[in-house]
């Protein structure tokens, strides 16, 4: 649990308890605690929907009262319904990994948010580096769906991080904070209690490259005084913010004991459950790092 000040201001009190932040920063008058949240995000897998309940049964089996984080699976849209079954009552969230952002119409292959709800999912990503890099998705576009998810109450994953190109010039700061500025344009101090910020530096997805764990943790750092300026200490304060990289058993110890490191996204390793489940129920650092 990540223990930050926090003034009398209980942003969350605002929040519907139907939303996605009924599971999400606990708050008290004098401390808030940043819950930790690791999600999996599936891709274009697994091959079929069999194995896909068979993924989702056995992460959900080793989601209990003991494991020191929320956790939610997304996952492919014609996988989702039977995933949702799957977990269960486990407490394992499951949520889309896109939604457009029309709510219907003459829109082929775009799946709409009241479609995901209605099968059980309040929570979406948005602007993950494969949907602006291979599908050419803008910060514009990444707005819009930001805005469209929180405006019909799901939680947005708002995925940022800069290219291998822009890491070598010394951009990652600059980089974030513009992805911040443009894809979080519009949203509001309140409805920020439904967002989560992924920081995913491009050149450790899907690599096995990792971030160091102490440079994840300035950037997290930079990311959270960005949006302090955005929004208030005390928004900023409540804000989680994932580390997403080629994260394994391995290293997911050593990066949620950073004191900005509020979780993670995880792909590959989201796959096998063996590996999710020991990174869902990573080591609590035993003093903060
Ligand atoms: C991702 O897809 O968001 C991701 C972090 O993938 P991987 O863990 O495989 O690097």
């Amino acid at each position: 649990m990540k223990f930050v000040a926090f003034s009398a201001l209980a942003l969350a009190t605002s929040v519907s308890a139907f939303s996605p932040t009924a599971f999400a920063p606990r708050t008290s008058t004098s401390l808030s605690a940043r819950k930790p949240f690791i999600a999996g995000n599936w891709k274009m897998n697994p091959g079929t929907k069999d194995e896909a309940v068979a993924l989702g049964k056995e992460i959900a089996g080793a989601f209990s009262s003991s494991t020191p984080c929320e956790v939610a699976l997304f996952a492919p849209y014609p996988f989702l319904d039977a995933t949702v079954d799957a977990v269960g009552s486990s407490g394992v969230k499951v949520g889309a990994e896109m939604a457009f952002t029309e709510g219907k119409g003459a829109y082929t292959a775009e799946v709409s948010v009241s479609m995901i709800k209605s099968v059980g999912c309040n929570w979406a990503l948005a602007g993950h580096s494969e949907r602006r890099t291979l599908f050419g998705e803008s910060d514009e576009d990444i707005n819009k769906q930001v805005l469209n998810l929180l405006n019909n109450d799901v939680g947005c994953i708002l995925c940022i991080g800069e290219t291998q190109a822009e890491y070598e010039q010394g951009l990652v700061g600059p980089i974030c904070t513009t992805q911040l500025k443009k894809n979080l344009l519009g949203v509001t101090p309140e409805q920020m209690a439904n967002v989560v910020i992924a920081y995913e530096p491009v050149w450790a997805i899907g690599t096995g490259l990792t971030c160091p764990a102490s440079e994840a943790q300035d950037v997290h750092a930079t990311c959270r005084s960005v949006l302090a300026d955005m929004y208030g200490q005390t928004v900023s304060d409540t804000v989680r913010i994932q580390y997403g990289g080629s994260v394994t058993p391995e290293t997911v110890d050593e990066l949620m004991a950073k004191p900005d490191i509020d979780g993670a996204l995880v792909g590959g390793a989201s796959l096998v459950a063996e590996k999710f489940s020991r990174i869902i129920n990573f080591e609590e650092a035993k003093v903060s790092a």
